[in-house]
This record gives structure tokens, sequence and C-alpha cells, in this order.
């Protein structure tokens, strides 16, 4: 659907408001590009539906869509309540562990997280339900804590906790994480995106369990805390790609700095040329209203300047009244920005191989060459990733594939255009498939010039080649 083609990306968070199978045919068509499933609150069975739904509804409307597991990794939790715990200023609440019981004297809650306790000092300040609860420490014992209420609220089953620049000792990835990696590698996820990073070694420990499975799922390291933003550079080098977390990345760090690091982040994943994801809070307002903020259009403007790989709804698509409106919303902006960002091919990209630096002459070529576009072959997804990191702005990265998961895996990076195509023994054989593909779905006019990177036979060897074609 030539008429879709945008550089960034969509991605649409998926629950109640969207799970059924007519609302994914309309999100998919609506232009969503990879759907999120967010294990803090889906069971495997939800996964195995979500799975199948999406892919009934994605050859329906003849439109594919790549699906992201998200995991929640060390996030420290409060347990279960019959009933939620209404909390005013200056009343006292008390968290206790799995080795520990409510005194009884005052609310209670259990906390998944038994080294809390040991975290903790009287005077101490944590921050409940993204912050909107704040708990100031009276004591901490073994295996119990009881806090000040600072500002009142409500009290719901499983909020998260947050304890800006305290380093918690949680594995990189629990037990449930494994169990729903289980769940997600058999239904087919082609991401994971991996909740609260803290080291290069957390995605090394992903790997490790996802190889174990037999995945060749992507990881997305989901930046939200201070050692995090610390050790940006090394997770940029052991991801597949980065998440801007924003939503507990702006608990976690002074929130006026979320712009700097945000800043920060993109240009880390230049450099190492990565995709990039800016997600939530984007268009917060759609979740009750048919219209965004002002403010919101400006801060998804920003990210696309930017030149983000994609932007993220969450709470817009999960249980927004308005999840089709909010996609609608995001490919608005991106039309209107997109045309007006024009930067010069990204040069802070170390490029190694003398493939690669080809890679960035075709960019080069065929922004000089005006209405181009670039046609790239790939097996396992690296020269379209390297093409988009380039960002050749105005320019569509056509990337053929005969990889089924990588052609999905193609749907993230800036600017790339999968197709999914039989390769046959002649290149040129190939190459002219690639030409008729783009043509006969209206990517293509006639006469026009593409740059073209393939392999071709020279006597008896394969080179690598870029070449000028002509529709
Ligand atoms: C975030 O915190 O911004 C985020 C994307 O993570 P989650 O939605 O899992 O809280």
């Amino acid at each position: 659907m030539a008429d879709q083609y945008r550089h960034t990306k969509i991605i649409a968070t998926l629950g109640p408001a969207t799970e059924s199978k007519e609302m994914l045919a309309k999100l998919i068509l609506g232009g969503v590009d990879i759907l999120r499933l967010n294990m803090a609150h889906a069971s495997h069975k939800w996964v195995e539906d979500a799975m199948w739904y999406i892919r009934e509804a994605s050859t329906e409307v003849g439109r594919h869509v790549a699906v992201m597991m998200d995991v929640k990794g060390p996030e420290i939790r409060t347990g279960e309540v019959d009933a939620p715990i209404k909390l005013g200023v200056g009343d006292v609440i008390e968290f206790y562990t799995k080795k520990g019981e409510p005194t009884g004297d005052v609310p209670a809650v259990t906390v998944n997280y038994a080294g809390l306790p040991g975290e903790l000092k009287a005077g101490d300040v944590v921050l409940v339900d993204s912050g909107l609860i704040q708990l100031k420490v009276l004591s901490s014992e073994e295996a119990k804590i009881r806090f000040e209420v600072l500002t009142s609220g409500s009290l719901g089953s499983r909020r998260h906790i947050n304890l800006p620049g305290i380093q918690v000792d949680l594995p990189a990835l629990t037990e449930k994480d494994e169990n729903d990696l289980r769940a997600g590698v058999a239904a087919g996820i082609d991401f994971v995106a991996l909740s609260f990073v803290r080291e290069a070694e957390d995605v090394k420990t992903l790997r490790k369990f996802l190889d174990g499975l037999g995945s060749s799922a992507r990881i997305i390291a989901k930046i939200e805390d201070q050692a995090g933003v610390r050790n940006m550079k090394a997770i940029t080098r052991e991801a597949d790609g980065i998440m801007v977390a924003r939503g507990d990345l702006g608990v976690e760090i002074d929130y006026h700095k979320l712009p700097l690091v945000q800043s920060e982040l993109i240009q880390a994943c230049q450099e190492e040329g990565k995709p990039v994801i800016v997600a939530t809070h984007m268009l917060e307002s759609m979740i009750t209203s048919p219209m965004p903020t002002r403010a919101e259009v400006s801060d998804v403007s920003h990210a696309i300047r930017e030149q983000a790989d994609a932007v993220m709804l969450s709470g817009e698509t999960t249980t927004g009244a308005y999840p089709l409106e909010s996609v609608e919303v995001f490919k608005n902006i991106i039309e209107s920005i997109e045309p007006s960002v024009n930067r010069p091919l990204n040069q802070t990209i170390t490029l190694k191989t003398p493939k690669a630096k080809m890679l960035r002459s075709a960019a080069f070529l065929a922004r000089d060459l005006g209405d181009s576009g670039i046609v790239v072959f790939t097996r396992s997804g690296f020269l379209p990733y390297v093409l988009g990191a380039l960002r050749p702005s105005g320019v569509p990265i056509y990337a053929f594939t005969d990889v089924e998961h990588i052609f999905r895996q193609l749907l993230l990076p800036w600017g790339v255009e999968p197709f999914l195509i039989e390769f046959a023994d002649d290149p040129e054989v190939t190459i002219q498939t690639s030409m008729r593909v783009l043509r006969e779905k209206g990517w293509t006019k006639e006469g026009q010039w593409l740059a073209v990177i393939t392999n071709a036979l020279a006597s008896d060897k394969i080179i690598d080649t870029l070449q000028l074609r002509q529709v």
C-alpha cells in the first residue's frame, strides 16, 4: 500500500479496547506496524488467542504486522488487594514481604521484592503507581516497612513501585518472564521488549534464554531507570534496539531531564545503527478525548524530527475510548512533519565492512537522484537495518527477503518497507521479481530511477554491487 508509506513506524499496545479480531483488522489497516503484548496484564491463553487473531486479521486485510512481547523484568509491585485501599495524607500503610505478616493495626499489602526492607531507611520516599502515590518510610524491619502517606490516592492491586536511584538486587529475567517468553516464542513473537534493563549483561541473559528456546526474536532494551541511562552505550551495543520507556523513566529520573535523556538515547542508537522507540504518554489525553492536546502534537512531532524509528501507543490503544483515532492522529502528524525533516545522512554510525560503506553511497545516490528509492535483498535483515539507520530522508528502502520472520522484523526500522518473495539462484531474476512487485503494488512509476544493492556474478565470483535501474 504505497499511499501508506512513512519513515516513522507505529506501535500499538493491545488490550481490551483492541483485542477483538474486528478491532485488530481496523488497527492493522489503519497503519499499525507492530503490536505490543504487555505481559504485566496478560495470561498465556490471551497471548495464544491474540497471536491467532492478529495473524488472521492481518491475512484478512492484506497488511502485515510484527508482534512484540513486553516482559516485565525486575519490576517491584504491590500484591493483590480485595478492594482498592483509600489513602489520605498522613495515613499509615504497611508493605510486607513473603517472609513477613501484616501487623494488623493499619492497612497492609504484600510486595514482591524480599530485599525491599533492606534497601530502605526512615525518611526515604517511595513512589507508587507512576508516582501518583508518594510514601515516606517511617520504619523498615526485616520483612515489613511502614510508610506515611504524602499524597493521597487509591491503591489497587499489583501497583508498580519506583525507587529512584536505588539499584535493586533482582534478576534481569524473573521466573514469570521466562514462562511468558516460552508462551510467546511458541506463539511466534518477533520482538521481545525487556523492562528495566540496567546493564548490557541483562540483554545477554535474555539472549541466552531465547537462544535456548531456539528463538531469533530481536531484543528491545527498555531504558527506564538511572542505571539504564548510565549504561546506555553498552546496552545499545548489546541489544537489537532501545525503547525510551518514558513512563517509568519520568519517575526514576528528574522529569525535567526526560527530553535530554530521550535525545541522548536516540543519538546512542544512531551511533550504533540500532532502532529506537519513543514510548508512553504520547497521546495520553486521547484515552478519553477524541482530540490530542496541542502539547501532545508537539511531543510526537519532536520524536519524528529527532528521527526516532517508531512511536508507541500504550493506554491509548489498550483501554482508551479512541484507539483508532489515536493511530490516525499519529499518521497525520507523521505525514505533516516528515517532509519537513531534511537532515543530512547519519554521519555518526561506524560502518565497518566495505559492503556496509557501500550502503552510505547508495543512500547518498538515491537522495541525489530525487524521487527515488533503494532496493536491497537480505536474508538476515542486516543491510536494511543499516540503511534505515543512515536516515535517507525522502527515500523509501524497499527490502526484499525470503525469510518470513526477518520480513516481519523489518517492520521496525525507520523507512524500511519489507517484501517477502522467493529468491532465485540467478540474482538478475530476483531483481526482476522485485521490480515487478514494486510496480504491481504501486510503489514505483515508469521512468523512476532506483539504487539497487545486490549480488552479481562476475566471471565465476559473486560480488557486491550498487546498480542504477530505471523502472
Ligand atoms: C514505560 O514505562 O514507559 C513503559 C513503556 O513500560 P510499561 O508500559 O511496561 O510500564
